[in-house]
């Protein structure tokens, strides 16, 4: 492609969003911002599209579109609102790649409408294919489209698996760092606070997701996008805590060889290693000085302080749209816990409680996702209620 390649960043306003157009500006060559969606902050997105004048703007948030027209229609910038406008977004014909970086079920959407337009998918979004990763999978096999996974844990499996044969994989090693509450019994995890949990040691980034990490429910996602980036059984995935955050994954092969992608903590590699649909380019990120680490540690993950992380092969094995239930139990009960509505250790419950009491589909369809993650909102809803 002799000219640069034109990428729709949904999430322009959150951190990998910001991180992905750090990245677009720095390889102007390369790349260029073609569109730029988000959910709400109206004000962030308009000076985002004044800095990096995309040709479409689009904002969730229907009752914003009048704010965002009449800042970006004087610079020639389309604009436009809702869910259903930022899906369609990414079906233009100029559109070459997909950068999905919104929060949790929304998703969905976008990148089932990215692959039946066949467009590829830089994919942050990773609770899309927890919900609904049967169903990717499916599309997947009728389109183009080529999904480079963003997450660091998945970008570092794809750099262990490339030159490798699929088949001679033994086990996927996911790192964790094991997030703020590693080391908190569980008593005094039960009196955690928002600040508490909003503190991870390693990495920055939006609320939702770090909060993910303290519970490790994040790192039961995780196992749930590899199976199906990489379409490994998962009895052969397992989480290893990391707490440095160096290793951001390891691949071990039949013959016993273990292959891990080492790396400073620090999402623009990922970003750019997916942009670049796997080509490497200078400078992406800061280099790793291993002098500066004396010790580099593993632990078994606890599970008893952590249950949530069992939620995984529970959902992996029972299938159908179960995981979809736990996705919205959980968007349900970390908006809750960080408005101090429910305790830390709530969080759990809710999404147990959502499981025992939500519809499930065994062969869910797009519809069935959608009818089982509204139902089980509202029903993590009716339960915090009561709590
Ligand atoms: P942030 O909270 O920082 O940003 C979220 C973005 O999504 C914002 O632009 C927000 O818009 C937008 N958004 C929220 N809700 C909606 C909606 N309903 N419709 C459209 N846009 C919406 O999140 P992160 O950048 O941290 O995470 C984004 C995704 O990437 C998540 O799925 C996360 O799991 C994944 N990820 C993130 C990593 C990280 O380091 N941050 C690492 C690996 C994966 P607005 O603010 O304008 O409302
Ligand atoms: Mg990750």
């Amino acid at each position: 492609m002799n000219r640069p390649k034109r990428i729709a960043v949904l999430g322009a306003t959150g951190s990998i969003g910001r991180q992905t157009l750090d990245i677009i500006e720095r390889y102007p060559n390369r790349y260029e911002a073609a569109i730029l969606a988000a959910g709400r902050r109206v004000d962030d997105l308009i000076a985002l599209a004044q800095k990096y004048r995309p040709r479409q703007v689009v904002i969730a948030d229907e009752s914003l579109l009048p704010k965002l027209r009449s800042a970006l229609e004087p610079l020639g910038i389309a604009t436009a609102a809702g869910a259903r406008a930022l899906a369609e977004s990414v079906e233009g014909d100029d559109i070459d790649m997909v950068l999905t970086a919104t929060v949790g079920y929304s998703g969905l959407e976008p990148t089932v409408h990215a692959i039946k337009a066949g467009k590829d998918i830089a994919l942050a979004n990773k609770e899309t294919l927890v919900v609904a990763g049967d169903l990717v999978g499916r599309l997947l096999k009728g389109s183009k489209t080529k999904i480079y996974p963003v997450d660091s844990e998945h970008s570092a499996i794809a750099q262990c698996l490339q030159g490798e044969d699929i088949s001679s994989v033994e086990r996927l090693l996911i790192t964790a760092s094991g997030g703020p509450f590693r080391t908190w019994p569980m008593e005094r995890m039960a009196t955690a606070t928002a600040a508490d949990a909003l503190r991870h040691p390693n990495w920055s980034m939006g609320a939702k997701i770090t909060i993910d990490s303290a519970t490790m429910l994040n790192k039961a996602f995780e196992i749930i996008e590899a199976h199906h980036l990489f379409g490994i059984d998962p009895e052969r995935i397992e989480a290893v805590v990391h707490p440095q955050s160096i290793i951001h994954s390891m691949v071990e092969f039949v013959d016993g060889s273990v292959k891990a992608q080492l790396g400073v903590p620090d999402m623009h590699l990922p970003i750019a290693y997916a942009l670049g649909e796997k080509q490497r380019l200078q400078g992406a990120s800061k280099h790793l000085s291993l002098a500066d680490y004396t010790t580099l540690t593993f632990e078994h993950p606890d599970v008893e302080r952590f249950p949530s992380l069992g939620l995984a092969h529970y959902c992996l094995a029972k299938r159908g749209t179960s995981a979809c239930t736990v996705n919205a139990a959980n968007e349900i009960a970390v908006a809750a816990f960080l408005n101090d509505r429910i305790k830390f250790t709530d969080i759990y419950r809710i999404i147990e409680h959502t499981l025992k009491v939500a519809s499930f589909v065994a062969e869910p369809d797009y519809d069935d996702y959608v009818a089982v993650n509204s139902e089980s909102r509202a029903k993590a809803e009716e339960y915090i209620a009561c709590l």
